[in-house]
C-alpha cells in the first residue's frame, strides 16, 4: 500500500488538539466511530475522530446510519476517497475551515458506540509466544501443538456480548472442576482474565463459496480495532475439550470504539513473521511474496490496570504488559485467507480477533494467565495489593499506537472494562 499525502508528517490540522505532541488522533490517523451526543436521543452517526474532536460524516454528505457497514462494504476507492476529502478538509490549507464548526463534536460530550454491527466473530491464535506460553503450562513436554505452525487456528466467538469501550463486564458463572476436586461445581469464576488483542474489521465480503487469495486479503479488511478477549480461565480448563472455548469466552468481548483504517496503518507494515529455518513453509493459499515482504503490522499493544483502592488513591492506572502485532506468526491476510479458504463468506461488520500478542520478555506477554503463571506468581499492584487474576473494581485499560521513526505517531484510543461483581 503507496504512501500518499495524507500520511506527510508535517501535515497540522486547524483542530488544535490534533496537532498536540502525542496526540492520539493527528490529521494522519482519522480513525471512524459512531457516536452521539451525550444526553441526545437522536439516532447515532458515524464520525471521525481528529484530535479531541469527532468531525460529523455529515460534513462530507456521508449519511451513515447507526452503523459503518454501509461505508465498510464500499471497498478501498471509497475508502481511501473519503480518507483524502477528510484529509483535505482538517488540514490547515483549507481556507474555508469555519463553516465546518457546526460538524464538530467534543469527543467528552459525546458517547462512543459500537462502530459496526457484527454479523459473526472468529478469534485466532497468531500470537506463538502466547501459545507455547499457554502450551507450555497445561503440556509442559508438548507446548505448540503439530497443527500451529501448519494452521492459522481460531474458534467461533460469540457477536452478541462484543461490546465497546467503557461498558461494565460481569463476572461470569460457570462450571469449573479443580484438581482435587471429585465433582465440577456451579458459581462465579474466581480465575478472571484478559487478553490483549487486535480485531481486523472486515468491509467488503466475499461470495459464499469463493475463498480469498492471500494476495487479495487485506483488500476485504476496512481497518483494526483494539480488542479484548474476556476470558475465564477456571471455565475454559474444564470445558475446552475437546471443541474448544465456548462459555469461557462468549459472556463479553471488548472493543474501542475508533476502526483505524488500513490507509492510516500503511506507515506501520513490516515483514512478516521471521520464521524458524525448520518450520515449515506456509502452504500455497496461505503463502503471498508481498506478503512476507510487508504483511505485518507493527502495533503496540499495551495493558494498562487499576483496582478500586488505586482508584480511591487516585492512583494512575498501572501498566502490566506492552506487546507488538509484528510478533504474530500468521499476518492479516493469511487469517482472512485462512477464514474464507473453504468457501465460508465474510460480511461486511464481521470482526477477526488476532489471538492474544504476547512477545518473549515478561513485560510483553498480554493475559495474566501468563503474568502470573496461572496465579502462582501474583502481580504487585502500587498500593500493596496483590493479583493473581482480576478482581471485582478492576478497571482493565488496553490502549495501542504505531510509531515510527519520520512518520507522525498515532493512537488506538482504548478499549476499557471494570469487572463488575456476578449476579446472583
Ligand atoms: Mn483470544
Amino acid at each position: 500500500m503507496k504512501l500518499d499525502e495524507t500520511h506527510d508528517p508535517s501535515l497540522q490540522s486547524w483542530v488544535e488538539s490534533a496537532n498536540a505532541e502525542g496526540a492520539e488522533f493527528p490529521i494522519q490517523n482519522l480513525p471512524f466511530g459512531i457516536f452521539r451526543r451525550k444526553g441526545e436521543r437522536t439516532t447515532p452517526r458515524g464520525g471521525v475522530a481528529i484530535g479531541e474532536q469527532i468531525l460529523d460524516l455529515a460534513a462530507l454528505g456521508i449519511r451513515t446510519g447507526p452503523t459503518l457497514n454501509a461505508l465498510a462494504a464500499q471497498g478501498r476507492p471509497v475508502w481511501r476517497g473519503v480518507r483524502r476529502e477528510l484529509s483535505k478538509l482538517l488540514s490547515t490549507k483549507n481556507k474555508g475551515y469555519k463553516k465546518l464548526g457546526e460538524f464538530l463534536v467534543p469527543m467528552k460530550d459525546a458517547d462512543l458506540l459500537r462502530p459496526v454491527s457484527i454479523g459473526d466473530y472468529s478469534d485466532f491464535y497468531t500470537g506463538i509466544h502466547h501459545a507455547s506460553n499457554i502450551g507450555s503450562m497445561l503440556r509442559p513436554d508438548n507446548p505448540l501443538l503439530p497443527n500451529y505452525k501448519w494452521v492459522p487456528i481460531g474458534y467461533h466467538g460469540r457477536a452478541s456480548s462484543i461490546v465497546v469501550s467503557g461498558t461494565p463486564i460481569t463476572r461470569p458463572k460457570g462450571q469449573t472442576k479443580s484438581i482435587g476436586q471429585q465433582q465440577p461445581s456451579f458459581g462465579p469464576s474466581k480465575r478472571l482474565d484478559y487478553e490483549a488483542e487486535l480485531g481486523l474489521v472486515i468491509g467488503l465480503g466475499n461470495r459464499l463459496g469463493r475463498p480469498v487469495a492471500v494476495k487479495d486479503a487485506l483488500e476485504h479488511v476496512f481497518g483494526v480495532v483494539l480488542l479484548n478477549d474476556w476470558s475465564a480461565r477456571d471455565i475454559q480448563a474444564w470445558e475446552y475439550q475437546p471443541l474448544g472455548p465456548f462459555l469461557a469466552k462468549s459472556f463479553a468481548t471488548t472493543l474501542s470504539p475508533w476502526i483505524v483504517t488500513l490507509e492510516a496503518l500503511a506507515p506501520f507494515r513490516c515483514p512478516a513473521f521471521e520464521r524458524a529455518p525448520d518450520d515449515p513453509k506456509p502452504l500455497p493459499y496461505l503463502f503471498g511474496e508481498a506478503d512476507q515482504r510487508a504483511g505485518g503490522f507493527a502495533i503496540e499493544v499495551e495493558m494498562h490496570l487499576r483496582s478500586t483502592k488505586m482508584r480511591q488513591d487516585k492512583m494512575a492506572p498501572v501498566r502490566l504488559s506492552r506487546g507488538s502485532f509484528r510478533d504474530s506468526y500468521w499476518t492479516a491476510a493469511q487469517i482472512v485467507a485462512h477464514q474464507a479458504s473453504n468457501g465460508c463468506n465474510l460480511q461486511a461488520g464481521d470482526l477477526l480477533g488476532s489471538g492474544t500478542i504476547s512477545g518473549t520478555t515478561p513485560d510483553s506477554v498480554g493475559s495474566m494467565m501468563e503474568l502470573t503463571a496461572a496465579g502462582k506468581n501474583p502481580l504487585k499492584l502500587p498500593t500493596g495489593e496483590a493479583r493473581g487474576f482480576l478482581e471485582d473494581g478492576d478497571d482493565v485499560i488496553e490502549r495501542g499506537r504505531c510509531a515510527r521513526e519520520g512518520c507522525k505517531t498515532i493512537g488506538f484510543g482504548e478499549a476499557a472494562g471494570r469487572i463488575a461483581p456476578c449476579v446472583s
